[in-house]
């Protein structure tokens, strides 16, 4: 008999405890990747999370030797495991709502195959559940999540078993689909790299300077995190001690885990408000606005900034998804899952616990204690975390001509709209108010 081993989004080969479950199995293995996922086909996703995919894929198959079976579908494992005589199929257990919803339904087809389907653990340095309160019931409030997650052992990486039992891949139509129509830098060696990179060079500025949209201080490890291709505690482990800037970066690592151990509580909160009561806020529905909004034409040029980093590079600096969400929300007064699902089909670091939550954090219906009349002011935005227009004039060709700061209030400047940069489409001023008129009407339902 052999067995398979599932890759889903754990892409890499060290420090991956459910893979070695197979490694060790003492059966001969072949390797099995899927391209589609409940709630999203490979061909519904835009061309930049296409090809990001593309490049995983192809690097993890290249540190194989060509040893690895991209399928469609996940059901299509049902006839591989038949084809070749599988008995098991080892996988790491999935946390988020759609996730879930695969394993389970695979486990089921699996099993009146005779085939078992065995669970390692997942992609966590403490997983989903285990942090509780000590009445046993779960945390929405970071903080004293983070103190508790902080207790739990700290679990060192492990090096990957042999891989002498792992058999030559059988190709499937969807290897072809693998050309890459860009250069995309992916895969696990490039993970580590960024993550050598950062340490080196940023990690101890990261508490100034993580804010900066202009400076780049930040790690960009979350398309590794989220396509799996280095697990968080490999990167935990490598954070000095006694470094402000690293303590700052192991909680924001924390607050990985901390949405993703919500989105396990409560697995409907994926499309759905963790805060119930605002499904019956007003909202608006202006499809002309949503695509302003879509295509950075907000008039507000941080927004606008923001949504095409997005589109150009399939990333978004954390500060600005928070201002063009709370725009979304408060200024075009859309429900937060409008933009939720725009940023699924774009980010090419999707991560379901992180994007659901981090909307809902900003829309004020979330976790923490984020509340609803807390609204982002896109342009003392812009002037305190871009002061020299920098980030700005990268993405916006309309404004380059404005220097500085200028360039978060091209209104106030006689030449600001000459290269057809356009008006603002609403006022904020005004929209902060209605977003307030409209908490208060929930309020008194
Ligand atoms: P760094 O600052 O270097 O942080 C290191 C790692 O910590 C990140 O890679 C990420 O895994 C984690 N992290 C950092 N900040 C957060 C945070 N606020 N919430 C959760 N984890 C965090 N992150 C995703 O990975 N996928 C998403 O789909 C996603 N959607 C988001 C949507 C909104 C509206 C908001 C406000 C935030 C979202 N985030 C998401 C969180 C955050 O913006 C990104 O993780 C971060 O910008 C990634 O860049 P980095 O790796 O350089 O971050």
């Amino acid at each position: 008999m052999s067995v398979v081993f599932w890759f889903r989004k754990d892409l890499r080969l060290h420090d991956h405890p459910a893979l070695n479950l197979a490694l060790d199995s003492g059966e001969d293995v072949f390797l099995v990747a899927t391209a589609d996922q409940i709630g999203s086909t490979f061909e519904s996703l835009s061309p930049l999370r296409q090809n990001s995919l593309r490049a995983s894929w192809s690097s993890l198959k290249e540190s194989l030797s060509g040893k690895l079976t991209i399928l469609q579908k996940p059901t299509d494992l049902i006839g591989f495991a038949k084809d070749h005589g599988v008995s098991k199929v080892f996988a790491s257990t999935a946390y988020d709502t759609n996730g879930r919803k695969e394993i389970s339904a695979i486990s089921k087809d699996l099993s009146s195959n005779n085939v078992e389907l065995v669970l390692g653990p997942g992609n966590y340095a403490v997983e989903p559940g285990l942090v509780r309160k000590s009445d046993g019931t779960p945390y929405r409030v970071y903080t004293p999540y983070f103190n508790e997650w902080n207790r739990q052992p700290q679990v060192s990486p492990i090096s990957c078993s042999e891989l002498s039992g792992v058999q030559e891949a059988i190709s499937s139509s969807f290897d072809a689909k693998l050309h890459l129509s860009s250069a995309v830098k992916a895969g696990e060696d490039f993970a580590v790299r960024t993550m050598e990179r950062f340490l080196e060079q940023r990690v101890e500025d990261y508490s100034n300077n993580r804010n900066r949209a202009d400076l780049g201080g930040t790690s960009h490890l979350s398309h590794a995190l989220s396509h799996g291709e280095i697990h968080p505690r490999t990167i935990l482990d490598r954070l000095p001690a006694g470094s402000s800037g690293a303590e700052v970066f192991r909680k924001e690592i924390a607050w990985r885990e901390f949405y993703a151990d919500v989105l396990w509580h409560n697995p409907e909160t994926l499309n759905d408000y963790l805060e119930k009561r605002f499904s019956g806020m007003r909202y608006d529905n202006d499809e002309g606005r949503l695509q302003a909004w879509r295509e950075g034409k907000t008039g507000y040029p941080m927004v606008d900034a923001g949504m095409r980093q997005l589109a150009e590079t399939g990333w978004m600096h954390n500060r600005v998804r928070m201002i063009v969400a709370s725009f979304l929300v408060k200024d075009l007064h859309f429900e937060w899952q409008l933009g939720a699902s725009w940023f699924e089909e774009n980010l090419t670091d999707f991560d379901p616990a992180s994007n659901s939550h981090g909307w809902q954090w900003t829309a004020g219906c979330g976790t923490d204690a984020s509340p609803y009349y807390r609204v982002f002011n896109p342009v003392l935005q812009g002037l305190k975390f871009d002061p020299d227009g920098h980030y700005v004039r990268k993405y916006i060709p309309e404004l380059r001509h404005l220097e500085a700061s200028k360039v978060h209030e091209p209104w106030n400047e006689d030449f600001g709209y000459q290269h057809g940069y356009p008006e603002r489409l609403v006022d904020h001023a005004t929209e902060r108010v209605e977003s307030l008129a409209r908490l208060d009407e929930l309020k008194a339902l």
